[in-house]
C-alpha cells in the first residue's frame, strides 16, 4: 500500500472509535484471544503510522506517546532505519545463532554505548525474541552461577508475562488464577517516594528502604536465604514510571556486591536511550553485572533480546537458546537506531524534551487537585491522578483522561497502581512542535476531567 500524503499533526475527524475502526475491533473480539489489551484501553485499529503519528482506519491522526510500548524509539518508519532493515531482507533475515558480519557490527555497537569501563568486561546472549525471554536468561544465569535458587525483586516492578518473569512481577491481578507463578521470590519495598512503601516519612524515603533490604538480607532469622539475583528496574515503568534513587541504587550495588549477590538491571524500556542516557542505571553511578535489553533495540519493531553479562559468568554450550536469536534484520536496523542517535544527538533531544514536559506539567497542573505526582526521567514521565480527598491513587480519572486525550489526538498509556499513572513514552526524536501540541492536549484533558475515582 502506498500514501499519497504526509502525516504532519494531529487531526480527529470522527468519534473515536469511528466506524471503520470498530468493524476490525468487532472482528477482533470474534476472533483472537480474550487476553488483548492495548485495543481494550485505546479502541483503534491502525491503519498507517510515520514519524510520531498513527493514522487509524477512519482517518484520524494521533500523536502517539504509546510508542509501541516504548519500541518505536524513534518514531515510525524512520527512513535510515526503514533503509537498513529493507537491504538486510534482501541479504540475509535469520541465521539462527552462527556468526554474520552483520551481528558482528550490532555487537559492536551495542557495547560501544556501554559506559567505557564496562565494554571490555562484557558480553551479549542473543535471547529468544522476546522481553521476558532475556529476563529468563538472566535469572536461570545467575542460578547457575551462585547455585542458589531465590529471587529478589522489588514492589511495583514489572518483568513480563513468562511464568518467572510474571512470578517477579509485582502486580498480583495475573498471578490470581496461577498460584505456582510465585515461587522463590522476594519483594522488597522500591523507593517510590511519592507513596513510601513503608508507611513512613518520603523525606527518608530511600535510606528506610535500603536500610530494610540490608538488615534482611543480613539477618539469620529473616527467613529469607541468600538470593541468586537482585533484579530491578532503574526507573520503573507498568509500575507507574517511577524513578529510582541514586543513594539507594548505590547501596543496593554495594551490598550485593558484599554479599556477592549478582545485580539484574531491567533495561527493557529504560534502554537506548529513554530515560536520557543510553542506559537509566547511568544516572545512579553504578555497574551493574548483568544488563537485559530489548524493545527499542531495533527501532522499528522487529524483535530482539539481550542478555548483556559480565564475562565472569559462564553459559554451558546450549544453555539458553531459541530459534528466533539470529534475526538479521533487527541487528542491521539496530545498527542504524544507533547510529542515527548519536547522529543526530537525540539524547540531548530527550533531555532538552524532557525539561520542557516536567516544567510544561509542573506549571500547568500545580493547582489540579487530581494531580498528586509528576514525574520521570528522560521521556519517561508518569502523571498520578488521585482521589481529592483520600489523596489514593484514581484509576477512573486517569482513564476519563486517557479517553479525553484519544478524543483529541494524542494516545497515552496507563501503569501504576489501580492504573492511576498516565504514562508519557514519545519517540526519543520528537520535534518541539509535536511535542507542544501533545502537551496541550494533554493538558487540556487532565483540566476537563471530572475525577470520578470509580
Ligand atoms: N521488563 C520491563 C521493564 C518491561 O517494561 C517489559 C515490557 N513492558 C518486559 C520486561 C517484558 O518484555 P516483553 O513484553 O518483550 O516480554
Amino acid at each position: 500500500m502506498t500514501f499519497s500524503h504526509h502525516l504532519d499533526k494531529a487531526a480527529v475527524v470522527t468519534q473515536v472509535p469511528g466506524p471503520k475502526s470498530l468493524e476490525l475491533l468487532k472482528e477482533q473480539d470474534r476472533t483472537e484471544s480474550e487476553a488483548v489489551v492495548y485495543s481494550k484501553n485505546t479502541p483503534i485499529a491502525i491503519k498507517r503510522a510515520q514519524g510520531a503519528l498513527i493514522e487509524d482506519m477512519d482517518g484520524n491522526v494521533f500523536i502517539d506517546f504509546l510508542t509501541g510500548a516504548g519500541v518505536m524509539c524513534l518514531g515510525h518508519g524512520h527512513p535510515a532505519v526503514v533503509q537498513a532493515a529493507a537491504s538486510q531482507l534482501q541479504a540475509l533475515s535469520h541465521a539462527l545463532d552462527f556468526p554474520t558480519p552483520v551481528k558482528q557490527t550490532f555487537k559492536e555497537s551495542v557495547l560501544s554505548i556501554l559506559p567505557p569501563s564496562m565494554q571490555e568486561n562484557m558480553r551479549i546472549h542473543f535471547c529468544g525474541p522476546t522481553g521476558a525471554d532475556a529476563v529468563e536468561a538472566a535469572i536461570k544465569i545467575s542460578r547457575i552461577h551462585t547455585g542458589r535458587h531465590n529471587i529478589l525483586s522489588f514492589h511495583g516492578a514489572y518483568h513480563g508475562s513468562t511464568q518467572m518473569a510474571m512470578a517477579i512481577t509485582g502486580n498480583l491481578a495475573p498471578k490470581h488464577d496461577l498460584p505456582a507463578a510465585a515461587q522463590s521470590v522476594h519483594f522488597f519495598p522500591f523507593p517510590y517516594c511519592y507513596r513510601c512503601p513503608l508507611g513512613l516519612d518520603s523525606s527518608s524515603c530511600e535510606t528506610n528502604c535500603y536500610r530494610y533490604l540490608e538488615q534482611t538480607l543480613k539477618d539469620s532469622h529473616s527467613g529469607i536465604t541468600r538470593p541468586a539475583a537482585v533484579i530491578i528496574e532503574p526507573v520503573q515503568g507498568e509500575g507507574g514510571s517511577i524513578p529510582g534513587d541514586r543513594k539507594f541504587f548505590q547501596e543496593l550495588r554495594r551490598l550485593t556486591t558484599e554479599l556477592d549477590i549478582p545485580l539484574v538491571v531491567d533495561e527493557i524500556q529504560t534502554g537506548l536511550g529513554r530515560t536520557g542516557t543510553w542506559f537509566g542505571f547511568e544516572h545512579y553511578g553504578i555497574e551493574p553485572d548483568m544488563i537485559i535489553c530489548s524493545k527499542a533495540l531495533s527501532g522499528i519493531g522487529q524483535p530482539l533480546a539481550l542478555l548483556i553479562y559480565n564475562k565472569k559468568y559462564k553459559w554451558k554450550k546450549g544453555a539458553h537458546i531459541g530459534t528466533f536469536r539470529g534475526n538479521q534484520i533487527a541487528m542491521a536496523a539496530g545498527i542504524e537506531t544507533i547510529a542515527v542517535m548519536k547522529r543526530e544527538q537525540v539524547l540531548e533531544n530527550v533531555r532538552q524534551s524532557s525539561a520542557v514536559t516536567l516544567s510544561t506539567l509542573k506549571e500547568q497542573l500545580a493547582h489540579v487537585a487530581a494531580v498528586g505526582d509528576v514525574r520521570g526521567f528522560g521521556l519517561m514521565i508518569g502523571i498520578e491522578i488521585i482521589d481529592k480527598e483520600s489523596r489514593q491513587p484514581c484509576g477512573g480519572t486517569a482513564r476519563e483522561i486517557q479517553q479525553r486525550c484519544l478524543s483529541n489526538g494524542l494516545l497515552v498509556e496507563l501503569g501504576g497502581r489501580s492504573d492511576s499513572v498516565v504514562r508519557l513514552l514519545p519517540p526519543l526524536n520528537i520535534s518541539p512542535e509535536l511535542l507542544r501540541e501533545a502537551l496541550s492536549i494533554l493538558c487540556l484533558a487532565i483540566l476537563q476531567s471530572t475525577g470520578s475515582c470509580q
